[in-house]
């Protein structure tokens, strides 16, 4: 189980099941959002939960994406993209230690900014990367 939450507390959660590898997003809004790259893992929706959501306030993106975060002290928590109906992102800086969570991939590589590099050996992607077909 993972437990997590906000700088002051009003947000805590719990992951009941298994976290995917750790993504990292360079797209402007990741970037503007939280102040530099996001980074991400995913849970089951069915495997999380809120223990207090007190500060648990959203801004909206789109008509099926919102950004999680917490209005009391402003730490940004999770992405919900409600095309993605089985997976929430939840950003790993939020997890309690050890989170035992591994970084995987880049993404959105073809936006990033001007003003860091990237040289480590985790898996790139100018944008999304295209979900390999289910085998048969
Ligand atoms: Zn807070
Ligand atoms: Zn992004």
């Amino acid at each position: 189980m993972h437990t997590g939450g906000c700088c002051c507390g009003a947000i805590r959660f719990e992951v009941l099941g298994p976290t995917t590898g750790v993504t990292y997003c360079h797209c402007s809004k990741c970037r503007r959002w939280h102040g530099h790259v996001g980074a991400y893992t995913a849970v089951d929706r069915r495997d999380f939960r809120f223990v207090q959501e007190r500060g648990l306030a959203w801004y909206v993106v789109s008509a099926t994406v919102r950004r999680g975060f917490c209005r009391e002290c402003g730490s940004t928590l999770f992405f919900d993209d409600a095309e993605d109906l089985a997976k929430l992102a939840l950003c790993p800086g939020a997890f309690d230690a050890p989170t035992g969570l591994k970084e995987k991939a880049h993404i959105f590589l073809g936006s990033q900014g001007d003003y860091y590099a990237v040289q480590d050996a985790l898996l790139k992607f100018d944008a999304l990367p295209v979900r390999a077909s289910p085998k048969p």
